[in-house]
């Protein structure tokens, strides 16, 4: 039974849009509704005619929720045309003219939502909760409208459908918190008002405290009484009182998203002020981001911690917050409030170089829009690493870091970075010293203004929130790959903006290989600092006569390559050429269409809807490599990466995904990584089926039992419903990591233990960290993931990282002598570097089976021989270079700032 309710595709895109994946969840509608083959519903009879009904009222709302207001309305009017008035479609048109109301502020459509819910409500007819629904509705949205008697009406109507005494459901009472509150805001007698607004804070209050795990909806039910109140022109001590029983919610953001815009527009630079500059590109320099809505703060006693200096915070949301304060100059810039109903009207400032909070505004939304895309591809909420303190003991802490700061003034330098002492990202800014003449000499070039900059700067924290191992080198990839990793994310970021990837595919007539702005990262960075074009180029560069010449892949060229950046650029290219060779695999049939079958185009422009089919198809693609890049992120190592690592990280969630490769995603980029060179250590054969990682033989790897504890009870909780806040996943996260930590301890076989990388016995070596008389181990992390997979399905892995560590020793027979003594060593004692290895686990919590181990053995003599010879090779004896793997040779900065090194002044 429960299989039949799995495969139906309603229930499957009912899932997907209670998990907010809006554009899947129309996947699946569109194809369960192609056997009826444009038939309407009235023209079917019986469970057809349902179930078409049903998947166009799902298509509705999928489109309501993304934001397409039109697309929703043209469906749900469709159906009342055929004569379909029941509760769900009327609920939906009317909630989509309220959606609408707050986006265009037209009183028509907050008229025409009130009376489709007034026309709806039928008391006699409707089960008690449908009816209290639509009728909770109408009187609320009669509030709005400033129309008294329909308000209280409704409002008396609903309370007597719900009845007394009240049941314990959140909802029901909530819903009569509501009704009353409506009648308050109506009282005049100031006696009865204020009797009036004490039960309602009380209703509110029993709701609240009687269901404390539906977080979400409080929140969508305290900003609803805003809204009334706000409409009436209450303050002060009324609406203090109603806010108390919310109280628990202004230290944890709550899900407002029910009530709220889904999107808040904002305008950034494209790329950055300098193309604004050219002519030739003026028309598409300027974007509108679609941010998620959330309820920004801007407010100083708003915000939990004060900054450094001053209160110059803003905007604040769920996961950044801008610091724009300038420590070189000491200024402080007023920050913007993008709650301003002008600057929503305006979707956010203009782009602006002279203008500081446009600045604010810029970061802001690239920065949330970096994050979109990494939740969207990891199927979970980001978090950022978290902060870890020692205290006097040694007892580590672990603190949850909720926002990342955004400094956009932070430095007078060529120079961003990102700091992990800090939580925060730091932007410079410097005069043009170049000259080129697209740059005003002398002019201010401000990173903060650059959209590849911070979305480099973004992904260097996304990644330490997910790996922050990553930042430590044991070999030469380790710091390349986060530095071309940075740059991946960035790339790719362009071609999800179509007005520009229209432009550009006209402008190269569909051929990027040709050279294209798409390709290239940094412009004005890079000719501020005196480089002839960008700051990197992934498909060429420009030759000694100022050429720009396409890069041949050399194979040898990472032999030579020891700077992280110049390691780094091989891996971009090796990307970005997969990704070139699958957009032209993917668009072939339409140039042989356009050209009839010679598939040579004829000079000159080319059509308009040539140009919209080879953009959409480059945007595929694009979004398509950039999800698999972000995902292989789960199928990585937690520590010592190398490049080889990352091709099978790839391969291999790819083929968990999408089993059947139609458009040779993974040969081309198998291919591609071949080309430059790019191979995994142990594996010499370059096919799909030897690179995807190993799976451990099953009979000795089910862990259904550290799902449960003996009662039965579950123990590692796959919890990852995104109703709760980022800080209960995180807490959740650590319990998790807990009760897997115990199994660890207590239950893993020694030879498991073995298999995924870990050595947990007694006769460990010595040159191990000892808790009492066993090895410790560290759990760092148990996370969910997500993944709807071809079919429709939706598949959830638990990502887990364990990690150990030993003392290494630079002279190897020092290291003998340690491993072998009997004596285990205080914790205080150091080796001269440390040396970790463990796995990662993707476990499929139905069956608590290991689906991967995917491990850097702790017990390895080799790797731990090749991190030594790498921290004391003679190759990274330059100072630069040391400076970014020991820390040393930088005054004042600490060793764990690796980004700031990494970033000097015009290397970013
Ligand atoms: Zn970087």
């Amino acid at each position: 039974m429960d299989g039949n309710k799995k495969d139906d595709p309603k229930k499957i895109a009912e899932e997907l849009i209670k998990r907010e994946e809006y554009v899947e969840a129309l996947g699946v509608i569109n194809k369960a509704s192609g056997k009826y083959k444009g038939k309407k519903p009235n023209e079917l009879k019986g469970s057809d005619r349902k179930d078409l009904l049903r998947l166009i009222q799902l298509e509705a709302n999928a489109y309501a929720r993304l934001g397409q207001l039109d697309g929703s309305e043209e469906r749900l009017k469709g159906l009342i045309d055929q004569g379909f008035k029941d509760a769900e479609t009327l609920g939906l048109y009317a909630r989509t003219c309220k959606d609408r109301y707050f986006r265009s502020g037209d009183p028509a459509d907050l008229t025409t939502s009130r009376d489709t819910y007034a026309s709806s409500f039928s008391p006699e007819h409707q089960k008690a909760n449908d009816a209290a629904y639509v009728g909770i509705n109408a009187a609320a949205m009669s509030v709005l409208l400033n129309e008294p008697t329909m308000a209280l009406d409704f409002g008396r109507k609903v309370k007597k459908t719900i009845g007394s005494p009240i049941s314990d459901e959140y909802w029901l009472l909530a819903t009569i918190a509501e009704a009353e509150l409506i009648e308050a805001l109506y009282t005049e007698d100031s006696e009865k008002r204020k009797v009036a607004f004490k039960r309602v804070a009380a209703l509110y209050k029993m709701a609240v405290d009687g269901s404390p795990e539906e977080r979400g909806s409080h929140g969508s039910t305290w900003l609803q009484a805003r809204r009334l109140m706000r409409a009436m022109r209450i303050s002060g001590e009324e609406s203090e009182l109603i806010g108390h029983a919310f109280r628990h919610l202004t230290d944890v953001a709550p899900s407002e998203r029910v009530w709220e815009p889904q999107y808040r527009r904002l305008r950034v630079y494209a790329f950055d002020p300098n193309f604004a500059r050219q002519m030739e590109t003026a028309e598409v320099n300027e974007l509108i981001l679609q941010v998620t809505w959330e309820d920004l703060e801007g407010e100083k006693e708003k915000v939990s911690k004060p900054a450094e200096r001053g209160d110059y915070l803003g905007p604040v949301g769920e996961y950044l917050e801008v610091v724009d304060v300038d420590p070189a100059s000491g200024c402080a810039y007023e920050p913007i409030n993008l709650n301003d109903p002008k600057l929503i009207a305006k979707d956010g400032k203009a782009p602006s170089v002279g203008d500081p909070q446009f600045h604010q505004q810029m970061v802001y939304a690239v920065g949330m829009n970096v994050i979109a895309h990494f939740e969207r591809a990891l199927g979970r909420r980001a978090l950022w690493s978290s902060r870890i303190s020692r205290d006097d003991e040694g007892n580590v802490d672990e603190e949850f870091v909720r926002r990342l700061r955004l400094y956009p003034h932070a430095l007078r330098e060529a120079n961003a970075y990102y700091s992990p002492l800090k939580k925060a990202l730091l932007f410079g800014y410097f005069p043009a010293e170049a000259n080129d003449q697209l740059l005003i000499p002398g002019g201010t070039v401000f990173t903060c203004l650059s959209h590849d900059i911070i979305a480099h700067e973004m992904s260097h924290a996304l990644m330490d929130g997910l790996h922050p191992r990553f930042a430590e080198p044991t070999n030469r990839d380790v710091l390349s790959f986060h530095e071309a990793f940075a740059d991946i994310v960035a790339l790719f970021q362009h071609f999800s903006h179509p007005e520009v990837l229209r432009y550009e595919v006209a402008r190269t007539r569909g051929k990027f290989t040709v050279g294209t702005y798409l390709g290239q990262l940094a412009q004005e960075f890079g000719r501020a600092i005196g480089r002839r074009g960008a700051l990197r180029d992934a498909i060429g560069e420009k030759d000694d006569d100022n050429q720009w010449q396409r890069k041949k892949p050399d194979p040898d060229a990472l032999v030579a390559a020891h700077e992280p950046h110049d390691r780094g650029a091989i891996l971009v290219v090796a990307v970005f050429d997969a990704f070139l060779s699958i957009y032209e695999t993917r668009t072939k049939d339409l140039l042989r269409i356009a050209t009839q079958g010679s598939g040579i185009l004829k000079p000159g422009e080319i059509h308009p809807d040539l140009v919209e089919r080879l953009a959409r198809e480059a945007a595929k693609a694009a979004k398509h490599i950039l999800h698999i890049c972000i995902r292989a992120l789960d199928y990585c190592p937690p520590v010592d990466i190398t490049f080889g690592d990352y091709l099978r990280a790839l391969i291999t969630a790819d083929v968990d995904a999408v089993p059947n490769d139609r458009y040779h995603y993974r040969l081309a980029l198998i291919e591609s990584f071949q080309r430059r060179g790019i191979y995994p250590e142990d594996v010499r054969n370059l096919s799909v089926e030897s690179l995807v990682w190993r799976k451990p033989r099953e009979s000795r790897y089910n862990l259904s039992d550290i799902f449960t504890n003996s009662s039965g009870m579950p123990v590692v909780t796959p919890e990852w419903r995104s109703t709760g806040t980022r800080f209960e996943l995180w807490n959740k996260m650590r319990e998790n990591a807990a009760a897997m930590h115990g199994w660890l301890m207590t239950r893993c076989p020694a030879e498991v233990a073995d298999e995924i990388g870990l050595h947990l016995d007694s006769d460990a070596p010595r040159s191990f960290y000892f808790n009492g008389n066993r090895p410790t181990a560290e759990v760092h992390s148990v996370r969910v993931a997500q993944r709807t997979t071809q079919d429709g399905g939706v598949h959830t892995d638990l990502v887990v990282e364990i990690m150990q560590r030993r003392r290494g020793y630079f002279d190897s027979s020092r290291q003998k002598s340690v491993d072998g003594s009997s004596d285990i060593l205080s914790e205080e004692h150091d080796g001269d570097f440390k040396f970790r290895g463990g796995c990662t686990l993707l476990i499929d919590p139905s069956s608590g089976r290991i689906r991967y181990a995917i491990n850097k053995h702790i017990l390895s003599d080799n790797r731990l021989g090749r991190q030594r010879a790498f921290l004391t090779d003679s190759d990274h004896g330059d100072r630069s270079l040391r400076a970014t793997y020991f820390g040393d040779g930088m005054p004042g900065v600490p060793e764990k700032e690796r980004f700031a090194l990494l970033h000097q002044p015009g290397v970013l």
